[in-house]
């Protein structure tokens, strides 16, 4: 059933909980941490910062008006500040505090709008499967060319500049939907996931996909992979019934229809056996968070906790168990040089480093057991902060976005690699607009596609 697009209720006049606030003692130890902080320089795009102004409008003393607010919402929710404070400030409860109190800020044909997205068409599977096809035939029509001369674009001006050289409004509109069609990657064929699929052999139990409504849109194969490897190390892999998360809505302080969305979810999953394993990690830590947010919910608490507790992240369920390899492994794939890009929400929100490290150590060391040298793991500085993706922050707060992105792509270069791995579909999309737009030799995969070709072989 649709949701309403209107909010149902405006958030209490309740401010955020003081003694999250008082857990700051304003070292400063997170700024080097912090990407906007690095992409600007300015304290109040700190974390520090931005709690310093969340006190003042705490205590009364400045009103929430546009300019702390947009101090505050210009923060990507990363929370790379979470891991490096050592007094333990809980940023990401901050933020789900202060979320609905910016949401109820913005201009009411935008929130409209927003909502409207998040409760009717990502959670809208057929909806969504059409309006990406539309979005597909426009792609192949090269519609991103007519928009770049609608709005009087240069060829290869970068998607981002300080100041945009148009002038009239009609212009303006076309230069900002130029921006966002050129922030697309190309929309792939889309193949439906088998509901229930294995393969010959042992069996180790059963493990309940959940492919996400962006990721199944972007990035079908991943899931399509996720699978393969999945009933490789002997899973019967089912895909159950299921909706978007709700992230993006939750992102956005739209909670309520984040909460329909969770308990969606819940009566979905809770039917089914065995893990959940979840392809994105933005889906994943959100859904981590059910029983959180459903605490004080009578009817739904002990079930949103039991769905919560089922969450596990692609890369962990698959680091738990060996992948059988054959004196073919990795023989198709070409010398690869990899640097891992770690997804905030799987590193900081979840707190998984490990399983993909050991994931990816063991495809090279598999690898190049079969070719010596083929598979190069290459460190990546400040593999762990943000690319600037965080759900649409990229869409709606392009220019610092891209910033972000430029420190995230110099890094790259340097690094020397020609592979980027990461785990989240943002990241992914963030990451391959960088490369098209610096027009470098760098192919952005998941991880997950990238151990399918080397230990399932080709896979149509
Ligand atoms: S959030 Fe933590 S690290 Fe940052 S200034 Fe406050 S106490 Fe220090
Ligand atoms: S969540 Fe990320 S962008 Fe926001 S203050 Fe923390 S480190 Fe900075």
């Amino acid at each position: 059933m649709s949701e309403p697009c209107s909010p149902q209720s405006q958030p209490q006049q309740r401010l955020i909980d003081k003694e999250l606030l008082d857990a700051c003692i304003h070292c400063g130890l997170c700024l080097p941490a912090c990407p906007t902080y690095l992409a600007t320089g300015r304290e109040m795009e700190s974390p520090r910062g931005r709690i310093y102004l969340l006190n003042q409008w705490n205590e009364g003393t400045l009103p929430l008006q546009s300019r702390l607010a947009e101090h505050i919402d210009s923060c990507l929710g990363c929370l790379g500040c979470q891991t490096a404070c050592p007094s333990g400030v809980k940023y990401e409860n901050i933020l789900d505090q202060a979320r609905p109190h910016l949401a109820a800020r913005k201009p009411g044909i935008l929130r409209f709008g927003m909502r409207f997205g998040f409760s009717n068409l990502l959670p809208d599977y057929p909806r969504l499967h059409f309006v990406a096809g539309v979005m597909r035939q426009w792609q192949r029509l090269k519609g991103g060319e007519l928009l770049r001369r609608l709005a009087g674009v240069k060829p290869n001006q970068p998607i981002a500049t300080s100041e945009p050289l148009q002038q009239n409004p009609v212009q303006k509109l076309f230069y900002r939907l130029w921006q966002l069609n050129a922030l697309l990657p190309e929309i792939p064929s889309f193949k439906p996931l088998p509901k229930k699929s294995w393969q010959a052999g042992e069996k180790k139990g059963t493990v309940q996909l959940f492919a996400g409504c962006v990721m199944d849109v972007f990035y079908n194969s991943v899931n399509h992979a996720s699978i393969d490897l999945l009933k490789a190390q002997g899973c019967i892999v089912e895909v159950p019934e299921q909706t978007c998360c709700g992230a993006l809505a939750a992102h956005a302080g739209e909670t309520d229809v984040m909460l329909s969305l969770a308990r969606r979810n819940i009566r979905s999953l809770e039917v089914t056996e065995g893990p959940i394993v979840v392809t994105s990690a933005g889906c994943g830590a959100m859904m981590k968070q059910y029983a959180e947010f459903l605490h004080d919910d009578e009817e739904y608490a002990a079930r949103a906790s039991a769905v919560s507790q089922r969450i596990v992240d692609v890369t962990e369920e698959l680091a738990k168990n060996d992948f059988k390899h054959n004196d073919r492994c990795g023989a198709e794939l070409p010398d690869l040089k990899i640097a891992y890009h770690a997804a905030c929400h799987l590193a900081h929100a979840q707190g998984i480093r490990e399983a993909p490290q050991k994931l990816l150590l063991d495809f090279a060391a598999a690898v190049n057991s079969v070719t010596p040298n083929k598979i190069e793991l290459i460190p990546l500085r400040e593999a762990e902060h943000c690319c600037g993706s965080a759900g649409i922050y990229n869409l709606l707060h392009t220019e610092l976005s891209m910033e972000v992105l430029n420190r995230k792509m110099d890094l790259i270069k340097e690094s020397g690699a020609d592979t980027v791995v990461t785990t989240n579909p943002g990241c992914m999309l963030q990451i391959k607009a960088g490369v098209n737009q610096r027009r470098v030799p760098v192919q952005v995969t998941h991880l997950c596609e990238l151990l399918r070709d080397a230990y399932c072989g080709e896979v149509e």
